[in-house]
């Protein structure tokens, strides 16, 4: 077993963090009040090579690692978790399907764009009656000589109301000899006939990120642009989501390891009873249960991505770090908050944003109670060790 970082994932976590110190930290508290999607800063992502971590040199990405990606993640969350999700849906999930699943003229045409981030991409799964039970997705596809035809509304499709989001990948339900339908998943670009963009949500927090429904009315789509195998749509899916567990933990951590380092601050600069409030045991115990919480969850989805990167399983590792990683940050917010006191109440410290923002990991990409029946499954077929 080998905890250390190499070389080139130590440069890249100290450069993204230097990165994300600079210029997304400083402009996070104004991007959370004013909605204002960020796209110099997605651009600036790009010129490092961020949005295209593990994808190979061929296609414009960097030929690194997903434990690189998730460093990154983490790294990026820390500064501002919006910008994390945005690297998550559009590296982790959306790039993967289409590297795996897709032909070489797809990967040309639409995972080049994505990974040089010249365009970004969406993941469209969730329907209003269609949640954490997704295979009850009602979109339809059906073939019409040379084209697909979708019908069907998406929900909570985050990065879609982006400018420069080129495509979201839906799944959808084809007929089959009358009754039996199959799921498969479809590149539905944004400019296709019959695709409109629906609302942006009104969200209680992540206001910078781009959350919209997507409404498709006889969308047309080129026959080609079926991805992957068409009775396996709803396999690939999980398949890239259990990636976006392990994203989602490290967006987890970074948010937690925010909350404690503007505790600790707090703590150390904050004098009551003559003395920093840092020196009472009740404020000094929570900041040492947070750095307990955090070193544990930070492990675990290095561990995950770790195994990915030696394309061994581990769907188990992905499904605790993602579980364990946003419950603890829910408990760190909350704790960060309290040594704030009244302050921790106020816009002005960043750590109101942080408890307002990381109450949403627990349901993305697998509610915690999904997550443990996940988990529990694995439990009872003996595959958890
Ligand atoms: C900001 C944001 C961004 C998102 N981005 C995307 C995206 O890009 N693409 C996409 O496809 N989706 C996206 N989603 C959707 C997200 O993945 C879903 O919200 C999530 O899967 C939960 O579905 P739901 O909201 O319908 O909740 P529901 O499924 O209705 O669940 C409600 C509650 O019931 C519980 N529950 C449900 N079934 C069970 C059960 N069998 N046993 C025990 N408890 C159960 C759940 O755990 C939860 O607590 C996003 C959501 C948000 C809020």
């Amino acid at each position: 077993m080998d905890f250390d970082l190499t070389k080139e994932q130590k440069m890249i976590r100290d450069e993204v963090r230097n990165f994300a110190r600079k210029e997304i930290a400083p402009r996070a508290e104004e991007m959370e009040r004013t909605g204002e999607y960020p796209y110099d800063i997605i651009e600036k992502m790009a010129e490092l090579g961020l949005m295209g971590i593990p994808y190979p040199e061929k296609y414009g990405g960097m030929g690194g690692d997903w434990v690189s990606l998730h460093l990154t993640i983490e790294e990026l969350s820390r500064a501002d978790v919006t910008i994390g999700a945005i690297l998550d849906v559009t590296a982790s999930v959306v790039a993967q399907e289409l590297y795996v699943f897709g032909t070489e003229e797809q990967k040309q045409r639409w995972l080049v764009p994505i990974v040089t981030g010249e365009k970004i991409g969406a993941f469209g799964l969730t329907e209003p009656d269609a949640g954490s039970d997704a295979a009850s997705l009602r979109t339809t596809a059906s073939l019409e000589g040379d084209e697909w035809i979708l019908n069907g509304t998406k929900q909570f499709i985050t990065n879609i109301g982006l400018d420069n989001a080129s495509l979201v990948i839906v799944a959808a339900r084809v007929e089959r000899n009358g009754t039996d339908d199959i799921i498969s998943t479809f590149i539905v670009p944004k400019d296709a006939p019959g695709f409109k963009l629906g609302k942006r949500y009104r969200k209680m927090a992540w206001h910078a990120s781009a959350t919209h429904e997507v409404l498709l009315s006889d969308c047309r789509i080129p026959r080609d642009n079926l991805l992957g195998d068409p009775n396996r749509g709803f396999a690939q899916h999980l398949a890239v989501l259990e990636t976006g567990r392990i994203s989602l933990a490290a967006m987890a951590v970074g948010v937690a390891q925010a909350c404690m380092d503007e505790a600790l601050k707090h703590a150390q600069g904050r004098y009551q009873f003559g003395q920093p409030i840092f020196n009472f045991q009740a404020v000094q115990f929570k900041l040492a249960d947070m750095a307990v919480a955090i070193e544990l969850a930070r492990n675990q989805y290095l561990k995950a991505a770790g195994l990915k990167d030696k394309g061994r399983k581990h769907s188990f590792e992905a499904s605790v770090a993602k579980l364990y990683a946003s419950e603890i940050a829910e408990k760190i917010a909350s704790d960060a908050f309290q040594i704030h006191g009244g302050y921790g109440f106020m816009e002005e410290y960043p750590v109101s944003r942080y408890y307002k923002s990381v109450k949403i990991l627990q349901v993305v990409e697998g509610t915690s109670e999904v997550l443990r029946m996940v988990i529990g499954r694995m439990l009872a077929r003996g595959a958890a060790r």
